[in-house]
């Protein structure tokens, strides 16, 4: 007798079918907007350009597996928080919101990551993390939230990057893969709500008008300071850089101080 191993690509493909369809299927329509459209870090523009030219955008191995690990984690931790609702569906004035757990009191948004380094009130990504939770407590009137951040690599630092790529290395005493939460409050009468309201609504309705005229220009690219991170790597960067327009109210809205940034308005401390 004798054991037989092959590979087995059929049912690989299998799978990654399914999820292809499954994904497919949770690509938005020209009609929805949703929260994670108009937060300033996801680049409104591109939100557009994937509605518009939906087969510009074709789905990468890469995107999949980020839908099924950011979806499996989601699923394992909120069985595991045990509370509220999941996924709730929320509308406030014409703007979907889906908080991962929604309680009577309390928001929770669960969020993963492949950062090799903590993330923090000085990071784009965490200041996006934290713009969403506080959009959904806004809508809600909630005060209270919950970020909760599972980092599922190993700590690495960074040393350089040439020509070939970037260069890191894996200190000894560095941090395995970990959950690190954060507490927000944002109290019911705190002038923040209007700021955040306003900044919604605001992108909402720029949003809903450059689908309808079929005019991206309105819409403002990404700021300058998070511009050189991902532009670079956006499929529709030729024709948003090189062929259509940014209107002059776009680009100054752009470059809008980010209301984070407003000293005095969030009071972090670290771990
Ligand atoms: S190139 Fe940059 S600004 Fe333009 S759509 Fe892509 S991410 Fe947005």
């Amino acid at each position: 007798m004798t054991i037989v191993i092959r590979s087995d690509f059929k049912f690989t493909d299998l799978l990654k079918n399914s999820l292809r369809s499954r994904y497919e299927n949770r690509k938005r329509s020209e009609e929805e907007v949703h929260v994670s459209d108009i937060l300033p870090s996801t680049c409104i523009r591109k939100q557009y350009y994937g509605r518009k030219f939906p087969d510009f955008d074709p789905l990468s191995e890469e995107s999949v597996h980020h839908f099924i690990r950011g979806e499996s984690s989601e699923f394992v931790i909120t069985d595991l928080a045990n509370m509220g609702v999941a996924q709730a569906d929320l509308e406030f004035d014409g703007l979907i919101a889906h908080p991962d757990i929604l309680d009577k009191d309390v928001i929770v948004e669960l969020k993963d990551t492949q950062s090799t380094r903590s993330l923090d009130i000085t990071d784009q990504r965490f200041k996006s993390y934290l713009r969403q939770l506080l959009y959904y407590l806004t809508i809600t009137g909630i005060e209270k939230g919950i970020i909760s951040i599972r980092y599922s690599s190993r700590e690495m630092r960074w040393i350089k990057s040439d020509e070939k790529g970037d260069y890191f290395f894996r200190p000894f005493n560095g941090k395995g893969p970990h959950i690190e939460s954060w507490s927000v409050l944002l109290p019911k009468d705190d002038i923040a709500r209007e700021l955040f309201k306003n900044e919604m609504m605001r992108r909402k309705n720029l949003f809903v008008k450059a689908l309808k005229e079929a005019d991206v220009s309105v819409l403002p690219r990404l700021n300058m300071k998070i511009r050189t991170s991902k532009c670079p790597y956006c499929v529709f960067y030729h024709k948003c850089m090189n062929e259509d327009e940014e209107t002059e109210q776009a680009t100054k809205m752009a470059n809008e101080v980010d209301l984070l940034d407003i000293p005095g308005l969030v009071d972090f401390k670290p771990f």
